[in-house]
């Protein structure tokens, strides 16, 4: 999760913070004809607010300065108040556990070709959380080889599925924030012992349509 110094990123100001909030915007589709300059002025400011309009938001909230929640929306977090906090960095979508086979590995037992996400061995029932704060765009028993599994649309604009759960502990539409339990481990669809596979998927993207995990 990227973290700025969100008082940098303030109209009028050029910085190297208000370059990562530039491209972020731009990233997201709204344009600012000179680029991302590091500079905050009329064209930011638009772009800003556009973006904010496309939050929903209006009146004060879609002024094209940023406040604590347009940075959460772009997926920033303040490098002033260090890793603690609701939106504080998630170390692993299985609290205390690490990657036990890792994302790319060439097997041709995938249709891939390749591992399509990063898998955490744990026994069934641990508990598996929210690597950043967003809404549950799915969550359902028909994930076939997946089993039991769910997408978590986050802030950044990317879905991060849980597979082969034991349950689900969030429905589709919720709002959830980063360390939040979704579920639990489990071995539901094609597994050979429970684990969770974990995969990092740009917005909408199907099977295959993934990067190396990372949030
Ligand atoms: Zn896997």
């Amino acid at each position: 999760m990227p973290a700025i110094n969100f008082a940098h990123v303030k109209f009028g100001e050029r910085d190297s913070c208000v370059t990562a909030f530039q491209r972020a915007l731009i990233e997201r589709g709204h344009r600012i004809p000179a680029g991302a300059t590091g500079y905050y002025g009329d064209q930011t400011k638009s772009a800003c607010a556009a973006f904010q309009r496309a939050q929903g938001w209006s009146g004060s909230g879609a002024d094209g300065l940023p406040g604590p929640q347009t940075f959460a929306r772009l997926g920033f977090t303040d490098s002033r108040s260090g890793s603690g906090g609701g939106s504080g960095r998630v170390a692993s979508p299985v609290p205390g556990r690490s990657v036990t086979y890792p994302y790319g590995v060439r097997n041709s037992r995938y249709a891939a070709g390749f591992h399509t996400g990063d898998d955490y061995a744990a026994p069934t029932g641990t508990p598996v959380v929210a690597v950043r704060s967003g809404t549950i765009a799915w969550s359902n028993d028909n994930g076939g080889a997946y089993g039991k599994w769910l997408g978590l649309r986050a802030d950044n604009g990317r879905d991060y599925v849980y597979c082969h759960l034991s349950a689900r502990e969030v429905r589709t539409g919720a709002r959830v924030s980063a360390g939040q339990r979704l579920g639990r481990v489990g071995a539901t669809g094609n597994v050979t012992g429970p684990h969770l596979h974990f995969e990092d998927r740009p917005r909408g993207g199907g099977y295959g349509d993934v990067r190396d995990p990372r949030w």
